[in-house]
């Protein structure tokens, strides 16, 4: 297992300057076909960084969009300038447009937002505040799943406990991409190059100090949710092979078991043959014995595939997205920006 590589940190780090701190603000905002909410959403969204008091940008990553989101977000930084924007090539899905915002964002403190207003704004300032006191990583956790389903809720709630009996670094529940990263963070997510980005887990891996800012969650302002069931499980999935190799000690394990026990039962079938003879009778216990264990063989070979399917996206190494477009005029538009961050790349 690979070690963390941060020491252990009091929560509270005298020194660090940061009481009185106006550290410069980065904000990432991924979009993918926002354009019925931008306007509601710059319009909630400029005054609360304005009462953090702090200098900020506002990069927005237009994710592919195929509405009209890349024109207001042109529209919105030639009237603030503060507001900067980068078009992907086409929808490369949100972990990577937080990654392009990762790769892209230069301030001391760098935050993650939803442009659906899901995510109040309002709680930035929190966020600071947390910071100043000394946390490296402010997420905000969501109190309750009123509103999602009971079915939904069972599910994710599964998805916490097997994901952080399996992983070596915990997730907090009911967390997601909103939240506050201090700079040495950023750094050193930069340095994470995989092409598997299950952000919350890749959030969590550096270490560092972290604090939970409870909050209520609307439901989105305009506009409709780009994660269906099947989308949600995929990520699930990616989530658990990327952060674990535990399943396969589990499919191990689960095979020297059924080793032993076919090995017990068949000195006793030997034995039993040696003694009463054969008169042929166990055809439903035979059948069944192999129907279990061609399921079991399937299941170990199918956990493995998962594995190798990850292994080969990995060592293709290609660029977790590709910038079409970028509004900073100081950036020259290189179509071609690398993506991993990273020496490794
Ligand atoms: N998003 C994105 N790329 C995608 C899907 C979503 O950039 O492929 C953005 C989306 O525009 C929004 C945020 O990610 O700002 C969260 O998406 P959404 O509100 O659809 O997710 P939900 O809140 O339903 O989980
Ligand atoms: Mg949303």
């Amino acid at each position: 297992m690979t070690p963390n590589p941060s020491p252990a940190l009091a929560p509270i780090l005298p020194g660090t300057n940061r009481q009185s701190a106006t550290p410069q603000i980065s904000l990432v905002v991924p979009l993918f076909n926002e354009a019925e909410v931008i306007d509601a959403f710059f319009a909630a969204l400029i005054p609360a960084l304005e009462e953090t008091r702090c200098p900020f940008t506002v990069l927005c990553v237009d994710d592919g969009s195929q509405d009209d989101t890349w024109a207001r977000i042109v529209q919105h930084r030639e009237r603030d300038g503060r507001i900067e924007g980068l078009r992907l090539a086409r929808n490369f899905g949100k972990e990577a447009a937080l990654t392009a915002g990762i790769d892209a964002a230069e301030g001391q403190v760098v935050v993650f937002v939803d442009a659906d207003l899901q995510e109040p704004p309002q709680l930035i300032c929190r966020f600071i505040e947390r910071w100043r006191e000394g946390f490296d990583m402010v997420y905000g956790a969501r109190r309750s799943r009123n509103s999602d389903s009971a079915l939904h809720r069972l599910a994710v709630r599964g998805f916490y406990r097997l994901f952080n009996w399996l992983s070596e670094r915990p997730i907090p529940a009911n967390a997601g991409d909103f939240r506050l990263l201090d700079r040495r963070l950023v750094d050193a997510l930069r340095q994470m190059p995989e092409r598997g980005r299950f952000m919350k887990g890749i959030f969590a891996w550096p270490g560092f100090t972290s604090v939970a800012v409870p909050f209520d969650r609307p439901q989105r302002a305009a506009g409709k949710s780009k994660f269906n069931a099947m989308r949600l499980f995929a990520f699930a999935f990616e989530g658990l092979f990327a952060f674990s190799i535990k399943p396969l000690r589990v499919a191990s394990l689960a095979g020297l078991l059924i080793s032993l026990t076919a090995l017990g039962l068949g000195v006793l079938l030997i034995v039993r043959t040696l003694i009463f003879g054969n008169d042929v009778p166990g055809w439903t216990s035979l059948a069944v014995i192999v129907l279990v264990l061609g399921g079991i063989q399937l299941i170990a070979l199918g956990l493995i595939g998962e594995y190798i399917g990850r292994i080969l996206i990995e060592t293709k190494g290609r660029p977790l997205y590709i910038v079409a477009e970028n509004t900073q005029a100081s950036v020259p538009s290189d179509p071609l920006v690398k993506a991993d961050g990273g020496s490794t790349g």
